[in-house]
């Protein structure tokens, strides 16, 4: 199948083509990102393979089925940038990747509470430069805290596990409780109460119009005073705003984020010699109680051969007219 990949990093390049080896797709790799503006580069080409960061608007669907486009797949497993309607409408089949090595991002997030708690970020930076002083690095001990988990699917699940295994009480919200989790000790509350409890927040529930802005002003007033925030689902969980205004405050605590609400202008792009216009992201840069990561939380060898792998088959499947259930998108999921 003739495929237009967009947003190829070197890294997309090198995994998508290993996996190819024995199947033989035809691929076209393009750096820019999927959008109105740069559609026209998928003419010629049956599907277009896509990643978090390109539009896949109405108007955008529009175009690729003018181009002769008939399916769209997905190298990640959120779909909150594809109008799935639109999609459904015109005929494509969208597939995804719903499952890479969850313990990715469980992990990463894991990393950004280890380094906003204990510093190691600034322990490095000082110890390099001579300074061996640990004055204002001082942490604190997971053990005995209480963790709240908003959304416990598969990577929830992993992160929960491993809150336990600091030996915290891990509190939870999710529409649908997973009853395994609950056996290993999970405390399933109300979403209010996971926010008034929790002395660490962390966002693993996917972005719909439901958790659209799920933290906002009045959800951080429920919080503790000092607590920490982590998100490593999709940016628009947040509302950027807010966070800024609770950790002026000193309401919010610390924020972890690898997800940012208007990311797709800045993120996975070297704009080190640039004027970055984004004042929302600068102004939570300057905060020393605020780590940011640029979408890495799924970025490892494991994951990336995952993601690979099941795209490759998703393509195979297309082209045998046998798409997989459990990777495919469609309406029911975003009703
Ligand atoms: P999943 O589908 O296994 O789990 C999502 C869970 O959220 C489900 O249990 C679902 O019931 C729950 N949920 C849905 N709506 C909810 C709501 N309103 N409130 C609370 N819970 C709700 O998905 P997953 O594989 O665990 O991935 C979770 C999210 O992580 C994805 O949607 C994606 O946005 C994000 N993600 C980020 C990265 C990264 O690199 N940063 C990589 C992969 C996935």
């Amino acid at each position: 199948m003739k495929v237009a990949v967009f947003s190829t990093k070197p890294y997309d390049r090198e995994y998508l083509e290993k996996a190819n080896a024995t199947t033989g797709h035809e691929f076209s790799f393009f750096e820019t990102s999927l959008k109105p503006t740069t559609v026209k580069l998928a003419g010629g080409h049956q599907a277009v393979c896509v990643f978090v960061n390109d539009t896949l608007s109405r108007e955008v669907i529009e175009s690729l089925t003018a181009l002769g486009v008939k399916s769209i797949v997905l190298r990640c497993a959120g779909f909150n940038n594809v109008d799935i309607e639109a999609a459904c409408n015109n005929g494509f089949s969208v597939l995804r990747v719903p499952a890479y090595s969850p313990h990715a991002v469980a992990e990463h997030a894991i990393a950004l509470i280890m380094t906003l708690n204990r510093k190691t970020h600034k322990a490095y930076n000082r110890v390099r430069e001579g300074n061996f002083s640990i004055e204002r690095l001082t942490g604190f001990e997971l053990a005995g805290k209480t963790t709240g988990v908003v959304g416990t699917g598969k990577i929830g699940a992993a992160f929960a596990r491993i809150m336990k295994g600091f030996g915290c009480r891990v509190v939870a919200y999710d529409l649908y409780p997973n009853k395994q989790l609950e056996t290993e000790g999970v405390e399933y509350l109300s979403l209010e109460d996971v926010f008034k409890q929790s002395d660490i927040i962390s966002l693993h529930c996917p972005l719909t119009p439901d958790t659209h802005h799920v933290i906002n002003k009045q959800s951080m007033k429920l919080m503790k005073k000092g607590v920490m925030l982590i998100n490593t689902s999709r940016g628009q969980l947040i509302d950027s705003e807010a966070a800024i205004n609770a950790l002026k405050k000193g309401r919010l605590g610390y924020l972890g984020i690898d997800v940012y609400e208007q990311e797709e202008n800045v993120f996975f792009k070297d704009l080190s010699e640039m004027i970055i216009q984004d004042d929302k992201l600068m102004r939570l840069m300057t905060f020393p109680n605020v780590l940011i990561t640029a979408h890495q939380a799924y970025f490892t060898d494991n994951a990336l051969t995952q993601i690979a792998q099941t795209t490759i088959q998703n393509l195979s499947d297309i082209e045998n007219g046998q798409l997989n259930e459990k990777n495919r998108v469609c309406m029911d999921m975003v009703k």
